[in-house]
């Protein structure tokens, strides 16, 4: 029986790796990542395959490492996948395609699909292979508009460029990617690799067009007068607060606000232009992937970090390769603590009141939830803190559209293909879901660019 162990990721190490930005993940080598292929049984139902929110022919990529056909794994995966560099680096796979894999339990642990993803991607990069584009000479099948360049605005307008579409990406920020660009840190997803993305789109012929806030400088009514259709994809970026005393202090920031400015706006050089406080002790409140960013991102800014959830270790919504990094780099766990108040001398963050928390009855997600220990306040000394409890979509598009039905959440309501209340015009991605993840943002981008297709095929029928 081959029962050989899953390779492991080459990765920096913890001492070394807490005092840079570079990506922490090394990536297979050639050898690792034939010896990791070699582990996949190319299983005739393809279970991972029902894992992947994307549907990527897994087996068959997998295979055609296995043979040494790079230029064939590419294509499968591209076939599938827009983004799968990024894909390769920043999915839960976990949940997804490993947590299906037959070799999961007896067999060694599931074959590393994440990793070989990434191995094929990073040489597609390396070696400058195109993407293919389908229909790159038909005459245009019609004119779309896509509001928002993170996962679910690329991987709808590459879709769409694929078949024909002539498209414009309207981005609010100066530089394309979305959350890719200025929410996940370079120590997990190099921006060199989110700028390659963004231009094998525009080489796709599709023309993004950057600082332009839809709902602000351009509307939706006026997209829709010029475009056979228009897709949504902008997000959910307006944080949550803890809504207690202190919380507008300096020093104070949202997990957003401290990422845009360090990744976006390189906060942490001397002489940059949009400057960062940078705190010797900083807590971090939530226990999520934004969470663990912010907080990991702080230790390579030098500060001493704590991180305060209300629940216990079991209940940490971040994926566990990222708690166990964070642990390595040193960050404390504050687990069933819950902020009371931020205190603060002279207008600027001294302190955190805390409160002890433990485990009731389950709510109504089922899972127990956090009750206050009476009297066990105490006081964590600090100077920065960081909110990271999750995000909404911001409301700008919804308040210049007032016929735009969306949930009380603010979330855009739609169909399944993310067709929405106004005729032609769909959403997807987190400005759909509120806060999820990138495959299933791109997923939705996919699929309403699927319906978009058939929308203008139909018309010129
Ligand atoms: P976004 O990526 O938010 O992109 C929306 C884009 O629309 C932005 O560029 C924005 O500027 C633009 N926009 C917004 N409003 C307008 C407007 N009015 N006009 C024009 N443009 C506009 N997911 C994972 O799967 N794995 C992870 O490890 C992971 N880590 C994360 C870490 C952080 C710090 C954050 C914040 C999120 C993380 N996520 C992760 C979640 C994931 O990044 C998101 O689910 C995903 O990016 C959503 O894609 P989207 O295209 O819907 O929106
Ligand atoms: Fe390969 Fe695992 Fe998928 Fe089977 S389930 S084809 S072993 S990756």
């Amino acid at each position: 029986m081959d029962d050989r162990k899953r390779n492991l990721i080459p990765a920096q190490l913890p001492d070394v790796r807490k005092n840079n930005f570079k990506e922490v993940a090394l990536g297979f080598t050639d050898q690792i990542a034939m010896d990791e292929a070699s582990r996949c049984l190319n299983c005739k139902n393809a279970p991972c395959m029902k894992g992947c929110p994307v549907g990527v022919h897994i087996p068959d990529f997998i295979a055609k490492i296995k043979e040494g056909d790079m230029v064939g794994a590419n294509d499968v995966l591209t076939g599938d996948n827009n983004l799968p560099a990024v894909c390769g680096r920043v999915c839960p796979q976990e949940n997804q395609c490993e947590k299906f894999c037959v070799r999961k339990v007896k067999l060694g642990g599931s074959v590393a699909i994440g990793a070989l993803e990434r191995y094929v991607a990073d040489y597609a990069i390396a070696n400058d292979l195109s993407v293919k584009n389908s229909n790159s000479n038909a005459v245009k099948l019609g004119k779309v508009a896509v509001v928002g360049s993170g996962p679910a605005g690329l991987s709808c307008a590459s879709t769409l460029a694929k078949a024909g579409v002539q498209v414009t990406v309207f981005e609010a920020l100066h530089k394309a990617g979305g959350v890719l660009s200025y929410g996940i840190p370079e120590f997990r997803l190099p921006k060199t690799i989110v700028a390659k993305e963004v231009e094998k789109l525009e080489n796709l012929g599709v023309e993004i067009r950057r600082n332009v806030v839809v709902g602000k400088s351009l509307f939706i009514d006026e997209l829709l007068e010029e475009y056979d259709a228009v897709f949504i994809g902008s997000g959910a970026g307006l944080p949550s607060f803890l809504r207690i005393k202190g919380e507008n202090l300096n020093g104070v920031y949202s997990a957003n606000e401290y990422l845009t400015r360090v990744n976006l706006m390189k906060a942490y050089k001397a002489d940059a232009v949009t400057p960062i406080l940078k705190g010797k002790k900083v807590v971090v409140v939530g226990a999520g992937n934004v969470a663990m960013d912010s907080a990991r991102t702080a230790v390579r800014l030098g500060a001493e970090v704590h991180l305060v959830y209300r629940r216990s270790r079991a209940e940490m919504p971040a994926r566990a390769e990222e708690i166990e990094h964070a642990e390595e780099e040193g960050i404390v766990f504050d687990l069933l603590t819950n902020p009371v108040e931020i205190l603060g001398e002279n207008g600027y963050v001294s302190g955190m009141k805390v409160i002890k928390m433990e485990l009731g009855e389950p709510d109504s997600s089922g899972r127990r939830s956090p009750v206050p220990i009476v009297g066990s306040e105490y006081d964590i000394d600090c100077d920065e803190v960081i909110v990271a409890l999750g995000t909404t979509p911001n409301p700008i598009i919804k308040q210049s559209c007032p016929s735009l039905e969306v949930s009380p959440k603010g979330t855009i309501v739609c169909d399944e293909y993310g067709r929405t209340s106004i005729p032609h015009l769909y959403a997807g991605g987190d400005a759909m879901t509120g806060a999820a993840t990138v495959i299933l943002a791109m997923g939705a981008g996919k699929k309403s660019a699927g319906a978009i297709i058939e929308e203008l095929q139909n018309k010129r029928k």
